[in-house]
């Protein structure tokens, strides 16, 4: 069953929708991460679902029942929902205790506090309950505003960007705390993010929007691995973008011939290769794609490897350190064709520059 239900929901603030949903579903006690680019309609779908806004069309619903459509709009307060904000929304005169007991106004002050400190132990803050926010780190109010959502026990916890305020030591520690509490809670989550590798590490499933648009929703897995245009594959890792040279049985490129998909719509004037999908062969082979290493960093775990090609072109390689190759060096490399996306060009061009459509 889904917890949470858009249904062609378009809500603008000016002349373009800034969302166009036609179907949305959060399944329960999954966590689904809304990813995309600056402006592409995260936080507004975000927005919507907890009712701080009023859908122009369509309809929202929380665990079956209609909370927005043409007749009906039920208040952020009476959704049930949990937020958090990336700026925790603390109320600073509060004490810690009282900001997380502040949604249970209905309980009798001695369950308040039960609830409250409850909730704080959970998330490992019981002993800051009587200190106010200004006296926590970033982490910890992070915490707190955690606390604070779920104390009330909301049907859908609404996230959005909750560790961008984070330094990245921190982050890296406070969304594996979050996540693990968030499935032992086997709470339904929205989150919002533009971090594809935070999407990737938290989401059951992500959705990808751009221009308001949902343009892909599945498995981080399945929108890494079979991305369905260019800006989705950009968007979730980096790409090389390979010309095409010649059309025949195959694309022929210079990291060497791809087989031509039979089901391309169009053109196809250059083809998407993932870092990791270029392998080095162990030696020089003459009849296999060969260049030099022109650049050679070493990021830890991997190298990102530039390889310049005769005819100018330079493609970036990652590679496992332990084979970290030696910049003026000559290599042969091998294609995984896993990592090797085909689109239509003209298709591409349309789709990146479509704004939204009224
Ligand atoms: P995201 O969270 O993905 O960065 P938003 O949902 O905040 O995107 O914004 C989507 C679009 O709606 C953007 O073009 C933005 O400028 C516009 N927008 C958002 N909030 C408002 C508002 N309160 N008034 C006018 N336009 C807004
Ligand atoms: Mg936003």
């Amino acid at each position: 069953m889904s917890s949470l239900v858009f249904k062609n929901v378009r809500h603008r603030y000016d002349r373009e929708y800034s969302v166009n949903i036609d179907r949305l579903e959060v399944a329960a006690g999954k966590l689904v991460c809304l990813l995309g680019p600056s402006g592409c309609g995260k936080s507004t779908t975000l927005r919507l679902a907890a009712g701080l806004e009023s859908p122009l069309e369509g309809e929202i619903q929380i665990d079956g029942e209609v909370m927005a459509n043409d007749s009906i709009f039920v208040g952020s307060e009476d959704r049930r929902v949990g937020l958090v904000f990336q700026d925790y929304a603390l109320f600073p005169h509060l004490s810690v205790q009282d900001n997380v007991g502040f949604g249970l106004s209905h309980l009798s002050r001695a369950d308040r506090r039960r609830q409250s400190l409850a909730m704080l132990e959970t998330v490992g803050m019981q002993g800051s309950a009587d200190k106010y926010p200004h006296m926590l780190s970033g982490g910890e109010q992070q915490r707190v505003a955690l606390a604070r959502a779920l104390a009330p026990n909301p049907r859908v916890l609404l996230m959005d960007e909750p560790f961008s305020g984070l330094d990245v030591v921190l982050r890296n520690r406070v969304r594996d705390e979050t996540l693990a509490l968030l499935k032992k809670m086997g709470t339904t989550v929205l989150m919002v993010t533009h971090d594809p590798e935070e999407a990737m590490r938290m989401a059951d499933e992500i959705v990808l929007m751009q221009g308001g648009r949902i343009i892909q929703q599945g498995s981080p897995g399945a929108l890494y691995s079979q991305p369905v245009n260019a800006f989705a594959a950009s968007f979730l890792g980096d790409v090389n973008r390979v010309p095409v040279t010649a059309v025949g049985e195959c694309y022929e490129t210079d990291l060497g011939p791809v087989p031509a998909a039979p089901d391309i719509d169009g053109p196809v004037t250059e083809i998407l290769v993932r870092p990791e999908a270029i392998r080095f062969l162990p030696a020089v082979d003459a009849a296999a794609p060969t260049g030099e290493v022109a650049l050679s960093r070493n990021l830890g775990a991997f190298c990102l490897v530039d390889i310049l090609f005769k005819s100018g072109f330079r493609a970036t390689a990652r590679v496992a350190t332990l084979h970290q190759p030696i910049v003026g060096e000559t290599c042969s490399i091998a294609l995984n064709l896993d990592g090797v996306f085909i689109f239509p060009s003209a298709a591409n061009a349309q789709k990146a520059n479509n704004p939204v459509s009224n």
